[in-house]
């Protein structure tokens, strides 16, 4: 059997005639950035998300950036995030001009530690941003009681979560902007990049909206300096109809993590992922832990299944961020947490075969080593 890590084409075939549909639209329309196509996946992701607003952004990455630069971060403001994410994470709050301060994470869920949060805290922090790393939530609780606690603002970053839900309250709803990405391997992919902010305020929205056209709300008149982080009016076209299906998508990928938990679930030298039991949990990624993991990684590429690590290095550990001092040690719950994951293939259109194929190559590499 052949198992590729992700693939999109079944899924893709599905919905290729509505978005072909819809993507024509946009075309008569002429209307090729932002425009009435883009409001409407606006309205829909807010209504989906239980926010009063939604910003259509250029990108995830672009999306943090906007929430970050909406705050007014000044040089040397700190603000607190985990080294075990994607690249875009951290670097989000440089380009904002702040100075990321790391926090260890929970060894369960592999999400920021609330401990380790308030345990990094100094009076120049002025943002917490989680991660609701592979789709679950981090504890949002604990979190917004230490930002209650010190005045602090709350940044989402929930690229990897959209649909995912804490005590019922949707992933990006919790804090004062809550981020996405539909980056193609996201549960909602576009068919390029993309990505949204939500929020509650007034204030945040207009700020973002503003950031996003250069900071002016009229044309050529500029009160500060933002970019263009605007959306495709094509991009919205794929992400309405995908949005549409997005539930099932989630609930196929839910489906398939039950059968790797069912058959992985004893195997002593693998630690399945754990769903907290007020969480939803919407698996953008699978993620296993073991201790030779490079070895099943080559296992499983030998009989033709396809893995990937996230990540494979934290970002304190990242040679752009050595001027922060910190080095291998400093964070030892995630760097141990590097060194053993490896997410297997878990997108929605798998077959149960397929997932028991897998997991049974997984039993037979542990009975052999
Ligand atoms: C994907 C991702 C991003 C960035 O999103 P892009 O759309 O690729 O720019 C940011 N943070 C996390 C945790 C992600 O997984």
């Amino acid at each position: 059997m052949q198992i590729k890590f992700f693939d999109l084409e079944k899924q893709n075939r599905a919905v290729k005639d509505d978005i072909l549909t819809e993507m024509q639209d946009v075309i008569d329309s002429n209307h090729f950035i932002l425009g009435p196509q883009v409001s409407n996946l606006e309205g829909k992701v807010a209504n989906y998300c239980h926010t009063n607003h939604a910003v259509a952004l250029s990108s995830g990455t672009d999306a943090l950036l906007v929430a970050l630069m909406a705050l007014d971060l000044k040089p040397g403001d700190e603000v607190i995030t985990t080294p075990f994410t994607f690249f875009a994470t951290v670097g989000s709050i440089v380009r904002a001009g702040a100075t990321p301060v790391f926090a260890d994470i929970d060894p369960v869920t592999f999400n920021i530690s609330p401990e380790e949060i308030a345990r990094n805290i100094t009076d120049k922090t002025k943002c917490i941003m989680p991660v609701h790393l592979y789709g679950q939530c981090a504890d949002m609780d604990a979190i917004n009681a230490i930002a209650k606690e010190h005045d602090l603002k709350v940044i989402e970053d929930a690229a990897q979560a959209i649909g995912a839900k804490y005590d019922g309250k949707p992933a990006g709803s919790m804090s004062d902007i809550g981020c996405f990405s539909f980056f193609p391997t996201k549960n909602l992919g576009g068919f390029g990049e993309g990505g949204m902010a939500v929020c509650d305020t007034d204030e945040l929205h207009k700020k973002m909206v503003m950031l996003r056209n250069h900071g002016s709300a009229r044309r050529y008149y500029h009160e500060f300096v933002g970019g263009n982080f605007r959306m495709h009016a094509l991009q919205a076209a794929s992400l309405r109809v995908k949005l549409k299906r997005l539930d099932k998508y989630i609930c196929m990928r839910r489906a398939n993590a039950t059968i790797y938990n069912k058959m992985l679930g004893d195997v002593a030298e693998v630690t399945i992922p754990v769903e907290c039991e007020n969480q939803f949990h919407t698996y953008n990624q699978y993620v296993i832990k073991i201790e030779k993991r490079d070895e099943l990684k080559d296992f499983l590429a030998e009989n033709g299944v396809g893995s990937m690590i996230y990540y494979p290095v934290c970002l304190h550990e990242q040679s752009c961020f050595e001027y922060l001092g910190k080095k291998r040690g400093d964070f030892a719950l995630a760097e141990s947490v590097s060194n053993e994951c490896l997410a297997l293939p878990i997108y929605p259109e798998l077959t149960d075969e397929e997932i028991e194929y897998v997991a049974e190559k997984i039993i037979e590499f542990c009975k052999e080593n």
